[in-house]
């Protein structure tokens, strides 16, 4: 455009060789090109996806070539076929709206072509049926790229079923089923993800183990339900109490695992006591006893590997179970 203005600006004449050459075969191409991307950015202008923006630009730049072709050179009447291309395009590029616009521009730039032809041309059978074929190829090309964006949606949406329900079968396979924690399997793979966090510097974090103090004279005495409610109870005060970074898992049968992923020894303590306080108060319709726990809790020490590490836990339990029970033992 600079070039052009410049000579302009010398006083070359507007129909001299060089200007209309210019104005010909560069100026309008270039501001052909800009105004067709600043369309396709009005157009989809909700859409935030810089691909639809491009995606656009080249099918309104195909609209465009199909339109100078068919309104220019209409004489030729298998050009007025050329906007399959467009269609087909957005077809192609999925997009539905795309579509849409493409196809009323295009059936718009045929009309016009046909008043212009009809000043030209006697309206005779060979002018109607070549109109009738022109048309008919928009509508075809039309049906078929709607066709295929439905089709390619289906296909979509089945596979985004399938993600969602794989989605949702893994997270079945991770948890415990009666109480919805994490189960052993998780467990261990979890352990093993916070220890090489920790020995990586990236992250400290205390490993707690909780037993139920006899629990098999619960089950014994007032039924396996009533253990099971125990059980839940338990898994309840647990999620009210850790944060969500904490992994809470049902090791096995009545023993709990805790992963305090971010925390060191004395700020899990602290969470621990306040779930023993609370689990220890909780009140049960069959019976007036107070039910309790016992836990071992270590900080890792960035030596050990994941079955030393949880032995060691393991060892504090004990020694909560043997000095009386109820209560958190961390060495
Ligand atoms: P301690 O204080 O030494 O831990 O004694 P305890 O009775 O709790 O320990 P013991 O290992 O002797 O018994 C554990 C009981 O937990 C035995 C088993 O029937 C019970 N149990 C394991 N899994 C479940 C379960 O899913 N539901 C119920 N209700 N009971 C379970
Ligand atoms: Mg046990
Ligand atoms: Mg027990």
């Amino acid at each position: 455009l600079a070039v052009y203005l410049v000579f302009l600006s010398n006083g070359t004449h507007v129909l001299s060789p060089h200007c209309r050459y210019l104005w010909f075969c560069v100026v309008m191409p270039i501001l052909i090109n800009y105004s067709t991307h600043l369309t396709a950015r009005l157009i989809m202008g909700s859409s935030r996806l810089h691909r639809d923006i491009k995606d656009a630009s080249i099918t309104l730049a195909a609209y465009v070539a199909a339109a100078s072709l068919s309104i220019l050179h209409r004489e030729y009447w298998l050009t007025l076929c050329s906007y399959t291309f467009p269609i087909v395009l957005s077809g192609f590029f999925n997009n539905k709206k795309l579509l849409n616009i493409t196809a009323f521009l295009s059936v718009c730039a045929l009309l016009l072509t046909t008043a212009l032809q009809c000043f030209e041309h006697a309206v005779n059978t060979t002018f109607v049926v070549n109109q009738v074929v022109a048309y008919g190829f928009v509508l075809i090309s039309y049906l078929s790229s709607v066709l295929a964006i439905n089709f390619s949606h289906s296909s979509f949406s089945v596979i985004h079923d399938q993600e969602k329900e794989n989605d949702q079968l893994h997270q079945i396979v991770q948890l415990d089923q009666m109480t919805g924690l994490y189960n052993h399997q998780t467990f261990l793979t979890q352990l093993d993800a916070a220890i090489s966090k920790s020995n990586a510097g990236k992250e400290a974090f205390c490993l707690a183990v909780l037993d139920l103090d006899d629990f098999k004279r619960i089950n014994d005495t007032y039924g396996h339900d009533r253990g099971d409610q125990v059980l839940l109870t338990l898994s309840r005060v647990l999620k009210e109490h850790c944060d969500s970074s904490d992994k809470i898992c049902r090791y096995g049968g009545e023993e709990f695992a805790v992963i305090f992923c971010g925390k060191h020894r004395a700020g899990a303590q602290t969470v621990l006591q306040d779930v023993l306080k609370t689990f220890s108060a909780c009140r049960y319709d069959f019976t007036d006893r107070q039910i309790t726990f016992s836990c071992g809790l270590l900080e890792y020490d960035n030596t050990s590997a994941a079955d030393i590490f949880f032995n060691q836990v393991d060892q504090m339990l004990y020694l909560a179970k043997r000095n009386g029970k109820n209560q958190i033992c961390s060495g």
